[in-house]
Protein backbone atom coordinates (compact mmCIF):
# COMPACT_ATOMS: atom_id res chain seq x y z
CA UNK A 1 0.00 0.00 0.00
CA UNK A 2 1.54 3.43 -1.12
CA UNK A 3 1.08 6.20 0.97
CA UNK A 4 0.86 9.66 -0.19
CA UNK A 5 0.87 12.98 2.44
CA UNK A 6 -1.33 15.71 1.30
CA UNK A 7 -2.11 18.96 3.05
CA UNK A 8 -5.66 19.51 2.12
CA UNK A 9 -5.69 23.30 3.92
CA UNK A 10 -3.38 25.64 4.52
CA UNK A 11 -4.46 28.13 7.84
CA UNK A 12 -2.94 31.31 9.06
CA UNK A 13 -4.23 32.08 12.02
CA UNK A 14 -3.84 35.26 13.30
CA UNK A 15 -2.32 34.06 17.22
CA UNK A 16 -0.62 30.94 16.37
CA UNK A 17 1.47 28.99 13.96
CA UNK A 18 0.66 27.91 10.49
CA UNK A 19 -1.54 25.45 10.62
CA UNK A 20 -1.92 22.23 7.60
CA UNK A 21 -4.61 19.56 7.15
CA UNK A 22 -2.49 16.73 6.62
CA UNK A 23 -4.79 14.25 4.68
CA UNK A 24 -3.59 10.67 3.57
CA UNK A 25 -4.49 8.91 0.40
CA UNK A 26 -4.04 5.66 0.64
CA UNK A 27 -3.61 3.36 -2.65
CA UNK A 28 -4.91 0.16 -1.58
CA UNK A 29 -5.32 -2.87 -4.10
CA UNK A 30 -9.06 -2.49 -4.52
CA UNK A 31 -9.77 1.06 -4.40
CA UNK A 32 -7.69 4.69 -3.11
CA UNK A 33 -8.55 5.77 0.25
CA UNK A 34 -8.43 8.94 2.01
CA UNK A 35 -7.87 9.75 5.63
CA UNK A 36 -9.72 13.03 6.17
CA UNK A 37 -10.50 15.46 3.24
CA UNK A 38 -9.70 19.41 4.54
CA UNK A 39 -12.11 21.65 2.61
CA UNK A 40 -13.92 20.26 -0.57
CA UNK A 41 -14.90 22.68 -3.75
CA UNK A 42 -18.04 23.45 -2.74
CA UNK A 43 -16.32 25.01 1.11
CA UNK A 44 -14.55 27.21 -1.35
CA UNK A 45 -17.34 28.10 -4.06
CA UNK A 46 -19.66 29.19 -1.05
CA UNK A 47 -17.02 29.82 1.46
CA UNK A 48 -19.67 31.55 3.85
CA UNK A 49 -20.72 28.37 4.95
CA UNK A 50 -17.78 27.82 6.55
CA UNK A 51 -18.90 30.93 9.22
CA UNK A 52 -17.58 34.37 9.48
CA UNK A 53 -15.67 33.27 12.85
CA UNK A 54 -13.89 30.67 11.29
CA UNK A 55 -12.69 32.60 8.49
CA UNK A 56 -11.65 35.21 10.52
CA UNK A 57 -9.83 33.43 13.21
CA UNK A 58 -8.58 30.60 11.28
CA UNK A 59 -8.36 32.10 8.29
CA UNK A 60 -8.10 29.26 5.72
CA UNK A 61 -6.25 29.95 2.27
CA UNK A 62 -9.10 27.97 0.86
CA UNK A 63 -6.77 27.62 -2.66
CA UNK A 64 -8.46 25.04 -5.04
CA UNK A 65 -5.63 23.23 -5.73
CA UNK A 66 -5.13 21.90 -2.02
CA UNK A 67 -8.44 20.06 -2.52
CA UNK A 68 -8.25 16.68 -1.84
CA UNK A 69 -9.94 16.11 -5.43
CA UNK A 70 -7.27 18.35 -6.98
CA UNK A 71 -4.33 16.42 -5.62
CA UNK A 72 -6.28 12.82 -6.41
CA UNK A 73 -6.42 13.83 -9.84
CA UNK A 74 -2.97 15.41 -9.76
CA UNK A 75 -1.45 12.37 -9.49
CA UNK A 76 -3.01 10.28 -12.44
CA UNK A 77 -6.51 9.49 -10.25
CA UNK A 78 -10.23 9.48 -11.03
CA UNK A 79 -12.17 10.98 -8.42
CA UNK A 80 -14.20 7.58 -8.56
CA UNK A 81 -11.47 5.79 -7.51
CA UNK A 82 -11.51 7.07 -4.28
CA UNK A 83 -13.64 3.88 -2.52
CA UNK A 84 -13.65 5.11 1.20
CA UNK A 85 -12.88 8.28 3.29
CA UNK A 86 -12.20 7.16 7.08
CA UNK A 87 -12.72 10.01 9.27
CA UNK A 88 -10.67 11.29 12.47
CA UNK A 89 -14.15 13.78 12.97
CA UNK A 90 -16.64 15.54 11.15
CA UNK A 91 -15.22 19.17 12.41
CA UNK A 92 -15.57 21.18 9.03
CA UNK A 93 -11.91 21.46 8.08
CA UNK A 94 -11.75 17.45 7.86
CA UNK A 95 -14.90 16.56 6.21
CA UNK A 96 -15.29 19.18 3.58
CA UNK A 97 -14.00 16.61 1.31
CA UNK A 98 -16.24 14.20 1.81
CA UNK A 99 -18.96 16.00 -1.16
CA UNK A 100 -16.14 15.28 -4.06
CA UNK A 101 -16.17 11.91 -3.41
CA UNK A 102 -19.88 11.06 -3.57
CA UNK A 103 -19.63 7.47 -4.30
CA UNK A 104 -17.09 6.65 -1.52
CA UNK A 105 -18.07 4.60 1.71
CA UNK A 106 -17.54 7.56 4.70
CA UNK A 107 -15.85 5.25 7.66
CA UNK A 108 -16.74 7.07 10.88
CA UNK A 109 -16.96 6.57 14.31
CA UNK A 110 -20.94 6.30 15.33
CA UNK A 111 -20.87 8.33 18.16
CA UNK A 112 -19.21 11.57 15.76
CA UNK A 113 -21.75 10.58 13.28
CA UNK A 114 -24.33 10.83 15.81
CA UNK A 115 -22.56 14.01 17.29
CA UNK A 116 -22.86 15.53 13.58
CA UNK A 117 -26.12 14.53 12.34
CA UNK A 118 -27.87 15.04 15.49
CA UNK A 119 -25.67 17.87 17.91
CA UNK A 120 -26.25 18.96 21.02
CA UNK A 121 -27.17 22.82 21.12
CA UNK A 122 -23.00 23.75 21.52
CA UNK A 123 -22.25 20.75 18.95
CA UNK A 124 -24.30 22.73 16.28
CA UNK A 125 -21.90 25.67 15.83
CA UNK A 126 -19.14 23.57 15.04
CA UNK A 127 -20.14 21.43 12.05
CA UNK A 128 -21.15 21.84 8.85
CA UNK A 129 -24.63 20.19 7.86
CA UNK A 130 -24.61 21.37 4.08
CA UNK A 131 -21.02 19.26 4.05
CA UNK A 132 -22.98 15.76 4.03
CA UNK A 133 -26.04 17.33 2.16
CA UNK A 134 -24.91 15.17 -0.37
CA UNK A 135 -26.15 12.12 1.45
CA UNK A 136 -22.73 10.31 2.20
CA UNK A 137 -22.71 6.18 2.18
CA UNK A 138 -22.20 6.76 5.54
CA UNK A 139 -20.51 3.72 7.54
CA UNK A 140 -20.33 4.26 11.15
CA UNK A 141 -17.93 1.57 13.24
CA UNK A 142 -18.84 0.93 16.98
CA UNK A 143 -15.51 -0.33 18.94
CA UNK A 144 -15.85 -3.92 19.77
CA UNK A 145 -13.19 -6.10 22.05
CA UNK A 146 -10.24 -5.66 19.49
CA UNK A 147 -6.93 -4.21 20.99
CA UNK A 148 -3.97 -2.37 19.02
CA UNK A 149 -0.92 -1.13 21.39
CA UNK A 150 -3.48 -0.95 24.50
CA UNK A 151 -5.98 1.51 22.86
CA UNK A 152 -9.60 -0.47 21.56
CA UNK A 153 -9.42 -0.12 17.73
CA UNK A 154 -12.03 -0.71 15.28
CA UNK A 155 -11.30 -2.84 11.46
CA UNK A 156 -12.13 -0.21 9.13
CA UNK A 157 -10.29 -1.54 6.02
CA UNK A 158 -9.38 -5.00 6.13
CA UNK A 159 -6.62 -5.23 9.05
CA UNK A 160 -4.63 -2.00 7.61
CA UNK A 161 -6.69 0.90 8.69
CA UNK A 162 -8.02 0.66 12.20
CA UNK A 163 -10.41 3.07 14.04
CA UNK A 164 -8.93 3.72 17.10
CA UNK A 165 -11.61 5.73 19.45
CA UNK A 166 -9.50 9.00 21.47
CA UNK A 167 -12.81 11.23 22.67
CA UNK A 168 -12.49 14.35 23.85
CA UNK A 169 -11.78 17.22 21.01
CA UNK A 170 -15.63 16.00 19.74
CA UNK A 171 -17.74 12.72 21.08
CA UNK A 172 -16.22 10.48 18.39
CA UNK A 173 -13.49 11.67 17.64
CA UNK A 174 -11.22 8.64 16.43
CA UNK A 175 -7.86 8.13 15.45
CA UNK A 176 -7.03 6.20 12.52
CA UNK A 177 -3.89 3.82 12.30
CA UNK A 178 -2.38 2.49 8.58
CA UNK A 179 0.05 -0.30 8.51
CA UNK A 180 2.72 0.40 6.21
CA UNK A 181 4.31 -2.72 3.74
CA UNK A 182 7.35 -2.68 6.51
CA UNK A 183 4.82 -3.78 9.23
CA UNK A 184 5.39 -0.23 11.35
CA UNK A 185 2.76 1.65 11.72
CA UNK A 186 1.40 5.76 11.25
CA UNK A 187 -1.52 6.51 13.47
CA UNK A 188 -3.09 9.96 11.99
CA UNK A 189 -4.56 10.99 15.67
CA UNK A 190 -6.46 13.60 13.95
CA UNK A 191 -7.54 16.74 16.81
CA UNK A 192 -6.20 14.56 19.39
CA UNK A 193 -3.12 17.03 19.96
CA UNK A 194 -2.50 20.00 17.74
CA UNK A 195 1.58 20.00 17.71
CA UNK A 196 4.12 17.36 17.79
CA UNK A 197 6.12 18.81 20.72
CA UNK A 198 3.06 18.12 22.61
CA UNK A 199 4.72 14.05 22.62
CA UNK A 200 7.74 15.27 24.04
CA UNK A 201 8.38 14.80 27.70
CA UNK A 202 8.38 17.11 28.59
CA UNK A 203 5.78 18.41 26.30
CA UNK A 204 6.02 21.90 24.51
CA UNK A 205 3.18 23.62 22.63
CA UNK A 206 2.66 27.34 21.50
CA UNK A 207 0.15 28.96 24.58
CA UNK A 208 -2.56 29.91 22.11
CA UNK A 209 -2.61 26.24 20.90
CA UNK A 210 -3.16 24.77 24.06
CA UNK A 211 -5.74 27.58 24.59
CA UNK A 212 -7.71 26.92 21.55
CA UNK A 213 -7.59 22.97 22.37
CA UNK A 214 -9.21 23.58 25.37
CA UNK A 215 -12.16 26.00 24.32
CA UNK A 216 -12.83 23.34 21.39
CA UNK A 217 -12.72 20.02 23.66
CA UNK A 218 -16.47 18.92 24.17
CA UNK A 219 -14.62 16.74 27.13
CA UNK A 220 -11.20 18.03 28.03
CA UNK A 221 -10.79 15.47 30.53
CA UNK A 222 -11.10 12.54 28.63
CA UNK A 223 -9.24 14.58 25.58
CA UNK A 224 -6.48 14.94 28.35
CA UNK A 225 -6.06 10.98 29.31
CA UNK A 226 -5.86 10.41 25.59
CA UNK A 227 -2.97 12.64 25.05
CA UNK A 228 -1.16 11.22 27.72
CA UNK A 229 -1.45 7.81 26.56
CA UNK A 230 -0.62 9.07 22.91
CA UNK A 231 2.63 10.32 24.49
CA UNK A 232 3.37 7.11 26.35
CA UNK A 233 3.01 5.49 23.23
CA UNK A 234 4.88 7.60 20.97
CA UNK A 235 7.56 7.34 23.51
CA UNK A 236 7.68 3.66 23.98
CA UNK A 237 7.01 2.66 20.57
CA UNK A 238 8.98 5.20 18.84
CA UNK A 239 10.22 2.32 16.61
CA UNK A 240 6.88 0.65 16.01
CA UNK A 241 4.58 3.62 15.29
CA UNK A 242 4.53 7.14 13.94
CA UNK A 243 2.20 9.09 15.69
CA UNK A 244 0.99 12.90 13.93
CA UNK A 245 -1.91 14.95 14.17
CA UNK A 246 -4.02 16.84 11.67
CA UNK A 247 -2.58 20.64 11.57
CA UNK A 248 1.46 20.26 12.79
CA UNK A 249 3.06 21.73 9.56
CA UNK A 250 6.62 20.55 10.65
CA UNK A 251 5.22 16.95 11.06
CA UNK A 252 3.33 17.12 7.53
CA UNK A 253 6.72 18.70 6.09
CA UNK A 254 8.80 15.25 7.70
CA UNK A 255 6.64 13.44 5.85
CA UNK A 256 5.34 14.54 2.56
CA UNK A 257 8.16 12.96 0.75
CA UNK A 258 8.20 9.62 2.75
CA UNK A 259 5.74 8.17 -0.16
CA UNK A 260 6.27 4.45 0.60
CA UNK A 261 7.31 2.11 -2.20
CA UNK A 262 6.92 3.03 -5.91
CA UNK A 263 5.54 6.48 -6.02
CA UNK A 264 7.57 8.81 -8.01
ZN1 LIG B 1 -9.14 20.26 12.88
Amino acid sequence: MRIHHLNCATMRPALGPTMVAHVLLLERPDGLALVDTGFGTEDLARRRRLGRPFLLTVRPDLDPAETALAQVKARGFAPSDVTDIVLTHLDLDHAGGIGDFPQARVHVHAREHAAATTPTAREKARYVAGQWAHGPRWTPHTEGSDAWFGFASVTALDDDVLIIPLPGHTRGHAGVAVRRDDGTWLLHAGDAFFHGGQLDVPARCPASLTAFQRLMAVDNRRRLDNLARLQELAQGRSGEVTVICAHDKAQYDALRTEISPGTP
